[in-house]
Order: structure tokens, then sequence, then C-alpha cells
């Protein structure tokens, strides 16, 4: 296969590709034609699995993003910034621990990652894509999640920096907001059958997403085809933004 959605020959790191999202970017990466290495803080062999020999797990704990970002292989062409927590607890007695861990590992590991990424390929004259994984609480305020929204606010702004600073050097950095998609991270919700219904209410498509349909536009931005869409955040969310 070739062509502007052909990624063979391309090497792409994902975190938390264990499962959810993550682990459908690593498979939609490797069906695009890419050498996958799927990076988790436990073993990602299920996705090895699934992405049909075109993968490789790695752990990596971003809960330490410093040493992460030390890890990070230099020799990517892609890279996609997906791990990501979530804490609920009221606003007025949201604990310091909490948001510490949710920043770490949602915006502080996000900038190192992209950091390293940024050093190397620009260091080795090789151009890159970057993928940061955003959220509708990028442009919203969320309730009883401060930490979490703004981590998301967060990366949609350092998205836009490291595009305008890296497009010269041939690096594309795009984030994708995932709605509201069926995962461990929004198991709570769906379990709420309150909260549930008034979500699903409020999405023009009628139903929540699916992991896969992220993979599809975070594999279309790291192709040819998005070679001059840079400094994007995508909305992927069934209408919910439109609404
Ligand atoms: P998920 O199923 O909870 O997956 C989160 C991933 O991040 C898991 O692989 C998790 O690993 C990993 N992770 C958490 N802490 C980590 C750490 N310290 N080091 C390395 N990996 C770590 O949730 P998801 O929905 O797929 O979330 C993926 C991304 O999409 C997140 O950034 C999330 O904020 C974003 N997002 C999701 C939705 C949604 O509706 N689901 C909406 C908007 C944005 P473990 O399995 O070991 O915990």
């Amino acid at each position: 296969m070739s062509g502007p959605f052909d990624l063979s020959g391309k090497r792409a790191l994902v975190t938390g590709a264990n499962t959810g999202i993550g682990q459908a970017i690593a498979v939609g990466l490797a069906e695009a034609g890419a050498h996958v290495i799927a990076a988790g803080r436990r073993s990602c062999a299920e996705t090895v699995e699934k992405a049909n020999g075109r993968a490789e797990e790695m752990i990596l704990d971003l809960a330490d993003p410093v040493a992460a970002a030390g890890a990070l292989p230099g020799d990517l062409d892609i890279l996609v910034n997906n791990a990501g927590i979530i804490r609920r607890a009221d606003s007025v007695d949201y604990t310091e621990a909490d948001w510490d861990d949710v920043m770490d590992v949602n915006l502080k590991a996000v900038f190192l990652m992209c950091q390293a990424f940024g050093k190397a390929a620009i260091a080795a004259g090789r151009g890159g894509r970057i993928v940061n994984i955003a959220s509708l609480l990028s442009f919203q305020g969320g309730i009883r999640v401060p930490a979490y929204t703004a981590s998301k606010h967060g990366v949609a702004g350092l998205t836009k920096i490291f595009a305008n600073e890296w497009a010269g050097q041939g690096i594309n950095v795009n984030a994708v907001a995932p709605g509201y998609i069926a995962t461990n991270n929004t198991e709570a919700l769906r379990d709420d059958p309150e909260r549930s219904k008034a979500i699903l209410d409020r999405i023009p498509a009628g139903r929540w997403g699916d992991p896969a349909d992220i993979a599809g536009a975070v594999t279309f931005l790291c192709t040819p085809a998005a070679n001059y869409v840079t400094g994007a955040v995508l909305n992927v969310d069934g209408g919910w933004l439109a609404r």
C-alpha cells in the first residue's frame, strides 16, 4: 500500500496503549502500516496481539514525567500522547494530591514528551507528527473535574505553541478532542442513569463514541494526507460541540 494515507516505514509511539482509546489508536496506526511502540504503565500485550505483528510493547509510567520523557526513543516519526487520568470531586473539596497527580500525567508529561520528541526530530533533521489527546473539556468547564479541565485546556495550548515553533521543521502538532467515548474513563458516567441519559440526549449522533472513532481521526493526522494540518484541535464528538 502506498499513497496519502500510508504510514509504511514510520515508527510511532502511543502512550496509554494498553486499553481504550490508546489501544484503538495503536491498532489504527499499525493498520495504516506504521510500526507501533505500544507504551503503558502495564503490559500492552493485548494491543500488540491486535496490531498483527506491527507493534511492540514498552513500559512507560507517566506519573514520573521526567523519567518517562528521558526514556522516549530518539528515532520516532510519530508520537501520540494519549494517556490521561481523571479524578472527580467538588472543587471546594479538591485535594492538592489529586491536582498534582492529574497535572503530572495529563499536562507535564505531555509537555516533556513533546519536547523530547521535538528535540530528537530537529537534531536529526527529520520531520514528524505529534497528536495530543485533548477533550471537550479543552473548550468547556465540566463539573467536579477542575484538574482535568485545567490540564486539557493546557493540552490545547501546548499543541498550538509547539505547532507554531516547529512547523518550519516539518513537525506537525495537532490534537484530537474526543467527545463521550465508551472506555474505563467514562464508566462512572455511564453507570449513572441520570448523567448517562443527559449526555446521550445532547449528542446529535445519538450514541456514545467508540475508541475506533478516535483512532481514525488520529491516524489521518499522522498521514501525508494531513501534511498542511498543524495547530488544530479536531473535535470528534458526534456533534456535541456543534449543538
Ligand atoms: P482509559 O481507558 O482510562 O485509558 C487511559 C490510559 O492512560 C490507560 O492506558 C491508562 O493506563 C493510561 N495511564 C493512566 N495513568 C498513566 C500513567 N501514569 N502512565 C502511563 N499511562 C497511564 O481512558 P480513555 O478514555 O481511553 O482515555 C484516553 C485519553 O482520552 C485520555 O487522555 C482521556 O483524558 C482522553 N479522553 C477520553 C474521553 C472519553 O470519553 N473516554 C473523552 C475525552 C478525552 P491504565 O490502564 O494502567 O490505567
